[in-house]
Order: structure tokens, then sequence, then C-alpha cells
């Protein structure tokens, strides 16, 4: 049962290079056009004043709908260490200033957990998804976690933000080592979206 208009086209509203790649390889395969914010430029930007990764999806998804009219899915996404008091959470993107590059910001947390002088490693990735609507009306929203703890040091040149220092529970490497397919298969983003997919297929015009 359809319950709105049928999805042809998908704004995905993100201008992360990193997270952006990620979505569109694992929406590969839906029946709907994706379209990306770059589209835009650089003339508007949906604030995130939320103070949680849910409040800020709902933001971006609900404002960039209205924005470009069209259905929206926005990801709020961000690295919680246990020892920091989750730290840097829903500031991840954000995390020593938004211009310093994730070399200072991994720097920067691997320091603080000495620092802590805490043992404790443990942290994880938290994806928050949300639908909207042409008109900004929030239809679908989902979670997705991945466990893991903090490296010792940056290792692996794949992936994008702090997935050098994050190894994923049951492996022995960082996010940043492991292929994209392996990091897909347990990903914070590849959960949520496992939610998010099959209500998009329902839903699409096919
Ligand atoms: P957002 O655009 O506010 O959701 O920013 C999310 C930030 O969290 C990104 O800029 C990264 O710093 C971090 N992040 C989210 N997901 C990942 C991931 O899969 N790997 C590494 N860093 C991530």
């Amino acid at each position: 049962m359809a319950l709105i208009e049928p999805i042809r086209r998908l704004t995905v509203a993100t201008l992360n290079q990193g997270k952006l790649d990620e979505l569109i390889a694992l929406l590969n395969g839906l029946p709907i056009e994706l379209a990306s914010l770059r589209s835009l430029g650089n003339a508007v930007e949906v604030d995130e004043t939320g103070s949680t990764f849910a409040e800020n999806a709902v933001l971006k998804a609900s404002g960039y709908a209205r924005i470009t009219s069209t259905f929206t899915l926005a990801d709020d996404s961000g690295l919680e260490v246990a020892a920091l008091g989750g730290r840097p959470g829903v500031l991840s993107a954000r995390y020593g200033g938004a211009d310093s590059g994730f070399d200072r910001k991994m720097a920067m947390i691997l320091a603080e957990l000495a620092g802590s002088g805490s043992e404790d490693r443990r942290a994880r990735f938290v994806c928050s998804m949300a639908i909207a609507d042409p008109a900004g009306n929030i239809v679908h929203t989902a979670e997705g976690v991945c466990t893991g703890i903090i490296a010792a040091e940056p290792l692996g040149k794949g992936g994008f933000g702090y997935d050098p220092i994050f190894i994923p529970e049951g492996h022995d490497r960082t996010f940043g080592q492991l292929s994209p397919a392996d990091k897909h298969q347990i990903s914070h983003r590849a959960r949520a979206l496992a939610e998010i997919i099959p209500f998009l297929r329902d839903n699409s015009a096919l």
C-alpha cells in the first residue's frame, strides 16, 4: 500500500563527498533517479542546529526537500567515543573547527583519549537518516550503529573522515584499511539504509 505519492527522484542531502559516494553506492540498483545537492551550488545550506543526530537528519531532510521540491534523504552521522563522554558526536564534522582537516581532528581525539587516563577505547559510529516528501514532511526515519574501538594511531587511506582511527568490532583493521565492500557489510550507514531501502522500493514509481 503506497501511503505517499510515488518516489521517482530522490535528492541525497549532503555535500560531504565521502558520505555521498557511500550513499550512492549503497542505493545503487533502486528504481529511483538520485540527485545530489551539488547541482544547487553553494547558495543554500540548512543549518544543523539539533542536539542529536536524529534531530539534524530531520532538519536537513525537511529543509532540503523544501528547497528542491523533491523527496530528500538526509544522513546525519558521527563518531562517539565512550571515554570522551560521547565526543565528538554531533560535532564530528566541526570538531576542532570546521576548517581543520581530519588528520588534525583524529590527532585531537587520540591526544584527548591519552590525556583522559582511561583504558576504555570503545567508540561507535552512529547514522541517523530521514526522508522528507517534497513539501518537507518527514515520511521515514532510521538509525544504524557500528560499534568498535579507537586505534592507537590512524591507519589506512580508505573511506573518509575518522575511518583511519576506527576499528569495527570483529575486525583487527580500521575502516581506513578495509575495502569499501567490507565497510558496507557492517557500517552504521549501511545499517540505517537497510531499513530505508525497503521503504524506498515500496514507494517507488515501479
Ligand atoms: P554530518 O554531515 O554533520 O553528518 O557530518 C558527519 C561527520 O561524521 C563526517 O564529516 C565525519 O567526520 C563523521 N563520519 C560520519 N560517518 C563517517 C564514516 O563512515 N566514516 C568516518 N567518519 C564519518
